[in-house]
């Protein structure tokens, strides 16, 4: 029999009549497949909410966290009762939650520090209201479901805010907790986004992290497919915001799928791919408030090279670091040195780029973490700053990387040149350019004024290469 695992997003459990959406498509699939997982986000918002509440928390108020608490009550007990939830259970289990995040807030106002475990502790308290609605709500349509809490499934590091899962003991846990639960023909409802420590501290996987739970529980239960149900149709050739052609792309290899993770199109959280990927089990992203619409299909086999450039995409508020020196040249270990440096400061790299000439490194960084990178290399790189090795260590900040992604530009020539022509022609500077050794994503850095028009000019262009269902 097959396992087909389902997340449902935020917007996608955010009223009563998404939630009943969201368990009509369940139970659909649960006929169809047999064995169904749901994993579930808490409703859109409430993390934000929790977060604020414990964040005023720590300037010793009390007030704000009560008030989020009965705003949050309210908004499941309605929606609870809107679904037509048969037992009281699940709305007495929401209660109970609510009661321990102003426990926990109360604790936090009077000590005014909140450490990660307890910010975690709270963050992680919409799911675990979100999974009784969802299961009341089957139960409510008349099918078999239970919520389990992930604590007893996810087993993670103890990274709090951004914990990591290990795969063994995941694997252990979630077989042994939701197997039994399956065979019984009944629907776990997981919650998304949270795991536990070996000890029982609870965890999260990151802020968008029930996208990652799914593909975790996936891989864990050897699924054969995990699909992600959100609040449009699929991934798109580009931000249809940003360009009018936009379309949905039928099908994405997980290399495609990971460049545009990163670069920008928000629809998957970009550690999700990983345990697909290990495991070999496809994704579908697919649209709850359009369930006829195919979405689009991550597959592991590179998809032929019919196009050129699938998808274009953009991330702004980032700053270029370049570290420059004549004196550089052929001297070994300045990279090192360099990376080394943006690594103490816990700097994240969006980007590399090197001329042969060797006279200048350049890396992206997100803008806030500019000033401590180029404080960081000019401590570490001090000699050489001193010898006049290298000549300066600078930032240029509003910038951004446009991407283009297509696994059909490998090994396909001139694919670049009318990238560049594109831009050109705008008159569209490009700082820097990368392309990885897969040829699966060509990289440009612009000025955060040009990257729009930039996305638009790539759009327009590939739109002639790239063949529809390809
Ligand atoms: N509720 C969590 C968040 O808002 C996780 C998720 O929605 O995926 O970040
Ligand atoms: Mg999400």
């Amino acid at each position: 029999m097959g396992l087909l695992v389902v997340k449902f997003g935020g917007t996608s459990v955010g009223s009563a009549d998404a939630i009943r959406q969201a368990a009509a498509i369940t139970a659909g699939l649960t006929a169809d497949h047999g064995r169904v997982v749901c994993v579930v986000s808490a409703m859109s918002g409430v993390t934000d909410q929790l977060l604020r509440g414990v964040r005023s928390a720590t300037g010793g108020d009390a007030v704000t966290s009560q008030q989020i608490a009965s705003v949050l009550l309210d908004r499941h007990r309605s929606a609870a009762l809107e679904c037509g939830m048969i037992t009281s259970d699940g709305m007495v289990e929401v209660e109970r939650l609510a009661g321990e995040f102003v426990a926990l807030c109360q604790s936090v106002a009077v000590l005014r520090e909140a450490t990660p475990r307890v910010i975690d502790a709270v963050a992680s308290l919409g799911e675990r209201m979100s999974v009784h609605l969802v299961a009341g709500a089957l139960k409510a349509i008349g099918a078999d479901a239970v919520p389990v809490d992930a604590m007893g499934v996810v087993v993670t590091d103890a990274r709090f805010g951004d914990a990591a899962p290990i795969p063994e003991e995941t694997r252990a846990r979630a077989r042994a907790r939701l197997l039994p639960i399956l065979a019984s023909g009944t629907i776990p409802v997981v919650t998304g986004y949270i795991g536990a420590t070996a000890d029982g501290a609870i965890t999260t996987l990151g802020r968008g992290g029930s996208d990652y739970s799914a593909a975790i529980i996936g891989a864990a239960l050897d699924a054969d497919e995990v699909w992600i149900y959100t609040d449009v149709d699929g991934v798109m050739t580009a931000d249809p915001r940003l360009a009018s052609g936009a379309r949905v792309i039928p099908v994405l290899s997980y290399s495609e799928m990971a460049e545009l993770a990163y670069f920008g199109a928000k629809v998957l959280h970009p550690r999700t791919i990983r345990p697909a990927i290990e495991k070999g089990i496809r994704l579908r992203i697919r649209n709850t408030f359009k369930p006829e619409h195919p979405g689009t299909l991550v597959v592991t086999e590179p998809q032929p090279a019919t196009g050129t450039v699938k998808a274009v995409t953009v991330v702004g508020n980032l700053s270029l670091i370049t570290v420059e020196g004549r004196g550089m040249v052929g001297v070994p270990g300045i990279a090192a040195r360099t990376f080394g440096a943006v690594a103490r400061v816990g700097a994240n790299v969006l980007m590399i780029s090197q001329a042969s000439s060797e006279q200048s490194i350049c890396f992206v960084v997100p803008e806030p973490s500019a000033e401590p990178v180029v404080k960081a290399l000019e401590d570490g790189l001090a000699l050489e700053l001193h010898r006049r090795d290298i000549d300066r260590v600078w930032s240029q900040n509003k910038i951004a990387i446009v991407s283009a992604v297509g696994a059909g530009m490998r090994g396909t020539p001139g694919v670049a040149s009318r990238i560049f022509g594109a831009l050109g022609q705008s008159h569209i500077n490009i700082i820097a350019i990368a392309q990885g050794s897969s040829e699966c994503s060509v990289s440009m850095v612009v000025a955060e004024t040009d990257a729009h028009a930039a996305v638009r000019q790539i759009h327009d262009l590939t739109a002639g290469l790239w063949t529809p269902g390809s």
